[in-house]
């Protein structure tokens, strides 16, 4: 089985400070690599983080401010320095095309790979993959800002005790998943004897916004939502006025939406201690985590 992750890079708001970098968030899955609001500095911590940029294969911006999509040409300049030969997609607000291209041509290179530009217009289903369903929802965050959610496709696992059981191996369980059944000194295996259809996990990533219904619709049933909670509720007002959440905030649209698992990040810089956000939002759905730079979440 391949590697299935979630890594920190960074998990600050606006603001860096000592301990977190500005976001940004790499999800390893299926064999690629989906990275998430590249902010300042994002190329640097793959290097801390041990993981070559290259498995980077989509990139998803889901606004225009600075922390995050700062990092975003410094990591198209590593990935044509790396010369990946894989397109690198790009997912985004159209509404920041602007910027999107600013970014993108900030400096001089010669660029040799190949870029795929998705700017999002409309909410929906923005991509189906070979692996997964990538669909997009816009957030209230006081400018255009996306939410997403990757379904993975469904597919057919094989288990191996059962393989071993029934002496399958090597050519021959491609041969079994194409024919449905393979004889066997005599025997039949049936395709379903050694496997079965596993449904797919699902990804929200809810970065910078008010508390709404569109953060449940994408966290719904979610295997892993990644939420931002930039304050306390002791801070609740400040939330507000700045369209962000509290820890309290994203555990009740993770409740809400019946996710699995919580991951809070994106906080500002004047709390030293994630862990009081993770006892906040525990008290309203256990199972949240805070981020920490260079964390790595399995799932
Ligand atoms: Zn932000
Ligand atoms: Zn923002």
């Amino acid at each position: 089985m391949t590697v299935r992750d979630l890594t920190i890079l960074g998990c600050s708001s606006q603001q860096p400070t000592r301990d977190r970098n500005h976001g940004a968030y790499l999800v390893r899955w299926n064999g690629e690599g989906l990275l998430f609001d590249p902010g300042e500095g994002t190329q640097r911590q793959f290097i801390f983080a041990n993981i070559a940029p290259t498995c980077v294969q989509r990139i998803f911006i889901s606004h225009f401010h600075g922390d995050h999509c700062l990092g975003l040409g410094s990591m198209l300049m590593r990935l044509n320095l790396d010369k990946v030969t894989h397109p690198i997609h790009c997912y985004f607000p159209a509404s920041g095309k602007t910027y999107f291209e600013r970014l993108r041509h900030g400096t001089i290179y010669h660029q040799t790979i190949t870029i795929v530009e998705h700017p999002i217009e409309k909410e929906g289903l923005v991509e189906e993959t070979d692996s997964f369903y990538i669909e997009a929802k816009f957030l209230e965050h006081g400018i255009q800002n996306i939410g997403w959610r990757i379904k993975e496709k469904e597919g057919r696992k094989f288990d191996k005790a059962k393989l071993a059981q029934y002496g399958v191996t090597g050519p021959n369980v491609r041969l079994l998943e194409k024919q449905g059944t393979l004889s066997m000194q005599g025997a039949i295996v049936r395709l379903d004897d050694v496997s079965h259809i596993q449904s797919g996990e699902i990804l929200a990533v809810v970065i910078d916004t008010l508390p709404c219904q569109a953060a449940i619709d994408l966290a719904k049933d979610a295997t892993l939502l990644l939420c931002e909670s930039t304050y306390l509720e002791t801070h609740r007002d400040l939330a507000a006025k700045h369209h962000h959440l509290t820890a309290a905030q994203a555990a009740h649209i993770a409740k809400q939406a019946g996710a699995k698992k919580l991951i809070l990040t994106h906080f500002s810089a004047r709390y030293r201690e994630a862990e009081e956000f993770e006892k906040e939002a525990r008290s309203i759905f256990p199972n949240s985590f805070a981020a920490a730079d260079f964390k790595v979440f399995a799932f």
